[in-house]
């Protein structure tokens, strides 16, 4: 057994469960439409064959004002459980077990109906909650206790009452949300009365053979949240009113210090969740970027927790824990922790899925099905599209050729891996290296494929998948051997000086921003080092766990340029831009919109800011200016009469990410 600790045996009294992990609640948006549960029970049921103990379902609101958003999944009638029948039927057909989660969002409610304990507004929705009455505080006690009956009903093995990250019973545990002067507010007992009460009278309904998870806020990150003593007083509580589980909460959504992308060491909150040992005798579960069998099997060795919470890693890949049970952990499709295709389209209204595995919440749809006739097929172009294109391909029983003009696979990821805070695409293409090869995918590395080559090979298909090139800039000076391109710093490692103006503030602009500011890019994943320069309280004296940010300085003066009016990463990603622009502000990176390049000389980077000249004294310019669709080949072959498909960077280069690239990539190939 590789990991003795991951799949010991759980014992929760009237259940066993087979293993330590636990699918975290992770909201999809297939929980809002009651059309949408059949493919959500394909969802669950394939993560259930794939050998996880226990899972959580997406937020579900015990009335409408505890909706997310309008018409956002609820259960508190009789008539919703029938579609939720389908999600505990396919579950158990499999199976597995599954607990509903139980989400009043409070003041976070993106609707005109929220409530919360106070009239207060929060940072990140435009609507002013109702503060509820008295009555309306035992009306929600109710709601919740009602869910849980109805889940119960509905076949969940359990039910996940959502404690933390700013939700409503958070909003009434912190002082920060909670001014009521009555039984539910004032001193920490009394703000703490909800939950315990949530718990107490739900356990007297369900009974005892029904779990019942308590996300429990241990760090709010909030100015105004909960001291470590309240936090273990309120455990106890939790513990003593019936509760089987207490699972982590890090962090509240309004706070200033990310938590689970892709830039937090891995396990960066495990030490939490070890302060509560010793405090409580349910289990404790940790959370929080465990994304690898190896890092969950250290947390419970170590006995920092006696299980582990993944969500996002279970939508990267469905067959997680049975990869890990047979010894095959490098066959896992590792999240990354991007939140491109998960947090970001639920948060822009979209159904979530993986941008390492599009199959995600489209298990009906995207399916890789056995090709009806064996063709020989050749794919040009081994990066995102290429790969995920070729493996499918392979998988389909085709015989697939894989031709990269580089001597190894993997494009662009080869670059974006060496972003501080990006080691984690090294994963993606250990991945994408063993499925190509157990699909019997031919690889040619190290070749430029040409017309005359592809012509000859005789194929049944041509897949071009030859990506970009780097958008070029003219200017006076653009010619100085001291002006960059991106591939320059990334792929050939040129020296780059100690003052530097970067051309292009995109996703690109803003990572080699972040590359040329860090001495040793490997220290982000430190999780001690990296506490100290968010502002994190490992020592967990302040309240809410925060405490003065001490970033280190940065290894060189950075400039960070467009021409365009307005913010530089205002287009970045919803979830993500933010830890982007802050990290870079924290490293006195100067931002600048509304810029004209005039030229480069002895005196550094001539500039016209918002119409007034200047002169940035730099060393270097690196330009970060967008793509051009590498279409060469396409070009040429379809001038020679080939019939070829193009996919990722090379059929269109704006807008483009490795999400799309690997979408088109597998969509082309569960068609061929
Ligand atoms: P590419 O990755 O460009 O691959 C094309 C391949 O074709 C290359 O390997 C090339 O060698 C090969 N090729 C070209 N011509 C030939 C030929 N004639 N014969 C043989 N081989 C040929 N995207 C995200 O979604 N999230 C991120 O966080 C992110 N970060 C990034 C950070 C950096 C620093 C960079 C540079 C990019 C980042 N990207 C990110 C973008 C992402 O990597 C690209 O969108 C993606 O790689 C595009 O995939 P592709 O397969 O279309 O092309
Ligand atoms: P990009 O996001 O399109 O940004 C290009 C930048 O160059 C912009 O600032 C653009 O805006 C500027 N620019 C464009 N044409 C210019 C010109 N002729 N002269 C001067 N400036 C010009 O592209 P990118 O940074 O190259 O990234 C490529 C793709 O990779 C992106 O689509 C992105 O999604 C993806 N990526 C994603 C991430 C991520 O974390 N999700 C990270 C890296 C890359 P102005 O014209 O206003 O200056
Ligand atoms: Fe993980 Fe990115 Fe997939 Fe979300 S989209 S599950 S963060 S790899």
């Amino acid at each position: 057994m590789p990991y003795p600790h991951l799949f010991a045996p759980l014992d929760l009294g009237h259940l066993t469960l087979p293993n330590r992990i636990l699918m975290g609640s992770m909201h999809t948006g297939l929980e809002d439409r009651a059309s949408d549960y059949d493919k959500l029970a394909a969802y669950f049921a394939e993560r259930a064959r794939g050998g996880v103990g226990l899972m959580v379902t997406g937020g579900i609101a015990p009335s409408m004002q505890g909706w997310l958003k309008p018409f956002g999944g609820r259960l508190s009638m009789p008539w919703h459980k029938p579609r939720h029948r389908k999600l505990t039927g396919a579950v158990h057909a499999e199976g597995g077990r599954i607990c509903l989660q139980i989400l009043h969002a409070g003041r976070y409610g993106y609707h005109p109906l929220s409530v919360a304990p106070s009239k207060i507004k929060s940072p990140i929705t435009p609507f002013t909650p109702r503060a509820l009455s008295s009555r309306g505080v035992k009306r929600t006690l109710r709601d919740f206790v009602h869910c849980a009956r109805l889940a119960q009903d509905a076949g969940y093995d359990g039910v996940e009452v959502m404690g933390s990250e700013g939700y409503l019973i958070n909003q009434f545990i912190a002082a920060r949300t909670n001014r009521r002067e009555d039984a539910w507010g004032g001193d920490a007992v009394r703000r703490m009365r909800l939950a315990v009460e949530i718990v107490r009278q739900t356990r007297a309904a369900v009974g005892r053979d029904f779990i019942i998870i308590y996300r429990l806020s241990m760090l709010d990150l909030v100015d105004g949240g909960q001291d470590w003593s309240e936090v273990v007083t309120l455990a106890k509580a939790i513990e003593a009113a019936g509760a089987s589980i207490i699972n982590t909460g890090i962090g509240w959504h309004e706070a200033r210090v990310p938590t689970i992308v892709t830039s937090v060491p891995r396990a960066g909150f495990a030490w939490v969740t070890q302060r509560l040992k010793g405090e409580v005798t349910i289990p404790l579960v940790a959370t929080n970027r465990i994304n690898m069998p190896e890092v969950a099997e250290r947390i419970l060795a170590d006995g920092q927790a006696d299980m582990v919470s993944m969500a996002r890693p279970l939508l990267a890949d469905p067959d997680w824990a049975s990869k890990a049970k047979a010894g095959r952990s490098d066959r896992i499709n590792t999240c990354i922790a991007c939140n491109q295709a998960c947090l970001d389209h639920v948060f822009q209204n979209r159904r979530a899925s993986c941008l390492v595995n599009p199959r995600a919440c489209r298990e009906t749809e995207l399916r890789i099905e056995p090709a009806t006739r064996r063709k020989r097929i050749v794919v040009i172009g081994a990066g995102p599209a290429g790969m995920a294109c070729a493996s499918t391909l392979g998988e389909r029983g085709h015989a697939v050729t894989l031709i990269d003009k580089s001597h190894e696979i993997g494009g662009q990821f080869n670059y974006a891996k060496q972003i501080p805070g990006k080691e984690e695409f090294h994963e993606t293409l250990r991945y994408f290296g063993h499925r190509l090869r157990d699909c019997g995918v031919e690889l040619q590395l190290g070749r430029t494929a040409d017309v005359a080559s592809v012509l000859a090979g005789g194929y049944d298909e041509v897949v071009i998948a030859t990506g970009i090139t780097p958008r070029a800039l003219s200017f006076p000076g653009s010619d100085d051997p001291r002006v960059l391109s991106y591939l320059d710093v990334l792929a050939d490692h040129r020296y780059v000086g100690a003052k530097v103006a970067i051309i292009g503030a995109g996703g690109i602009g803003f990572d080699v921003a972040e590359f040329l500011v860090e001495h040793a890019p490997s220290a982000t994943t430190d999780v001690a080092r990296w506490s100290r320069e968010w502002g994190v309280d490992m020592q967990l004296n302040q309240r809410g766990g925060l405490q003065e940010p001490q970033p280190e300085p940065p290894a060189r003066q950075i400039w960070l340029l467009q021409r365009s009016d307005g913010r530089p990463g205002a287009r970045l990603n919803k979830t993500t831009g933010w830890v982007h622009r802050a990290t870079l502000k924290a490293k006195q990176v100067s931002m600048l919109g509304n810029v004209s390049y005039q030229r480069f000389d002895e005196q550094g980077l001539h500039v016209l800011v918002a119409g007034k000249p200047q002169i940035l004294p730099v060393d270097h310019v690196v330009i970060c200016a967008g793509q051009e669709p590498n279409r060469l080949l396409a070009d040429a072959l379809i001038t020679a009469g080939s019939n070829v498909h193009i996919i990722g960077g090379a059929d269109l280069a704006s807008e483009l990410d490795a999400k799309r690239a690997i979408l088109q990539g597998s969509e082309l190939a569960v068609m061929l």
